[in-house]
């Protein structure tokens, strides 16, 4: 064998148990009985194990040096070498002391969070978050960085992206969507109470089943199953699954989670098959697969064209809950701008708030200028500031979400980053795609589909998210074309004066 089919034998093998260790997890999150839980712990941790010492191999760093020596490499070769080579690098600089005593901590202190959401009381995690932070400081230094330790971390889920670009994006962000949102909470509020009327679970079902369709997701490449929080998950572009959760008078939530996780699902559909193995058939980043599924999410599940085509038959198969709303009031429904507490529950435009925040304050906890046992009275300050809300208690402020457990600190980012690739690439596919909004409109969404095939899902990992950004749209990522969307959609909705509109 030469040296890249070597290589890429290896490559192979640790992907195929990487594959193995999300099966693993998605049945722990779906069919898994009450009592496996200890066992698949003890699983899957043997399994990363083998994964990291494949991941440190001697073998692998040599057959790397000599093929990035290889002139005869084609580019999907040369790019797979030169992300190899980053990885190999990566692992290489974490000992497995360290790594046992990250998971060990991370197992601890998410079983610590648990505990204090479900009792209200931020002091039973605080011992916990202390540790994590401790821990993931010196991760900074393991890794090394540039300018700001923050930026070791944000690399891991957004390669290339520092802390002062986040910064200055930020920046942005806040300075013109706060001021926006200001004068959007001047005017009325829609009514909404509709959208969390009892819908029969087994109708919402078929129903989220059916949207996944209508958005081209390959049934015979994937399946939905029921979990407590919706994720998508890949095993080979040919077998992407998705998950959601239905209750009863959650139907809101479930149909935009659907569209969300089948937006994710479809850009895994779409990656090149032919280089499984390769790290050239993975995603881009979190940002960008981010932008996927908030594209369908946003951009277009929650247009006028996509329900012009969908209302009536919604309707129809929910005629009570739906009964004397029309198509206007159901626009106006879904895209009701409103602060609250909970960021999964945020409107697309309060949603960067939240993230604001979080990156604030993760970056503050790993430069050291914010203590954790001061951190419930800074967050309540902060949503105080940007959101103008009251948090009534941690269960519902600085205990809601699962990141920090995890030690997932420069992960929150990425979603805002994502909302902003979406609003650049959907403005590019208005300029591609003949009648865009009309094809929607007449339930045709393959152009778009089509487009993004094109674009995005089948160069894997081939160009960094900038690449792919530019090669796309012509430039490098631009939260005006978030703000442009925003003006038009919402100044349109609330019936403002807007202006800047590109
Ligand atoms: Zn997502």
């Amino acid at each position: 064998m030469g040296t890249f089919e070597l290589f890429k034998a290896h490559l192979t093998r640790i992907t195929d148990l990487k594959m193995i260790s999300s099966m693993m997890n998605w049945d722990m999150e779906t069919y898994m009985p009450e009592k496996g839980g200890f066992y698949r712990g003890q699983q899957m941790a043997t399994l990363s194990g083998i994964i990291h010492q494949m991941a440190i191999d001697p073998r692998l760093g040599k057959w790397i040096a000599q093929l990035q020596k290889d002139n005869q490499l084609n580019a999907v070769q040369k790019r797979s070498v030169a992300l190899a080579k980053r990885g190999f690098e990566r692992s290489g600089k974490y000992n497995e002391a360290f790594v046992v005593e990250l998971s060990t901590t991370i197992s601890a202190s998410h079983q610590a969070w648990q505990k204090a959401r479900a009792a209200d009381d931020f002091s039973i995690f605080a011992p916990m978050l202390e540790k994590i932070v401790s821990i993931k400081r010196r991760e900074c230094e393991i890794l090394g960085y540039q300018d700001h330790p923050y930026d070791a971390l944000i690399d891991q889920f957004e390669p290339g992206t520092t802390t002062a670009e986040v910064d200055t994006l930020f920046t942005e962000v806040r300075a013109q969507l706060m001021d926006f949102v200001h004068r959007i909470q001047l005017k009325q509020t829609p009514e909404v109470d509709f959208l969390y009327a009892a819908y029969p679970t087994n109708e919402q079902w078929d129903y989220g089943l059916a949207l996944l369709q209508q958005m081209g997701y390959d049934f015979k490449a994937g399946r939905q199953d029921v979990s407590a929080h919706p994720f998508s998950t890949t095993f080979s572009p040919e077998d992407v699954r998705i998950t959601t959760r239905v209750e009863e008078k959650n139907f809101y939530g479930m149909v935009w989670s659907c569209i969300h996780e089948g937006g994710h699902a479809l850009y895994e559909q779409g990656m090149p098959t032919q280089y499984y193995g390769l790290p050239v058939c993975e995603y881009v980043s979190l940002g960008i697969h981010e932008s996927q599924s908030r594209l369908w999410e946003n951009n277009v599940g929650r247009s006028m064209s996509f329900w012009q085509n969908n209302f009536d038959a919604l309707k129809n198969r929910f005629p009570e809950q739906l009964n004397g709303v029309s198509l206007s009031g159901f626009y106006r429904a879904i895209n009701a701008v409103r602060p609250s507490l909970i960021r999964t529950h945020a409107d697309e435009l309060t949603y960067h708030f939240h993230i604001l925040i979080r990156y604030k304050i993760e970056k503050a906890l790993i430069e050291g200028s914010l203590e954790v046992r001061d951190l419930p009275a800074y967050w309540n300050a902060c949503y105080k500031e940007y959101l103008g809300i009251d948090v009534p208690s941690d269960a519902e402020g600085v205990l809601q979400d699962i990141h920090w457990s995890h030690g997932s600190f420069g992960y929150f980012p990425t979603y805002s980053i994502g909302s902003f690739y979406a609003a650049q690439f959907y403005h590019q596919a208005t300029k591609d795609i003949d009648n865009l909004e009309d094809e929607i409109a007449s339930g045709n969404l393959k152009p778009l589909l089509g487009w993004l095939r094109k674009n995005i899902h089948q160069h894997g990992k081939m160009y960094t998210a900038r690449e792919l950004c530019e090669r796309t749209t012509g430039e490098p990522l631009s939260f005006q074309y978030f703000m442009d969307y925003a003006f038009k959609k919402y100044g349109a909705l609330y019936d403002m004066k807007v202006e800047n509109v590109l």
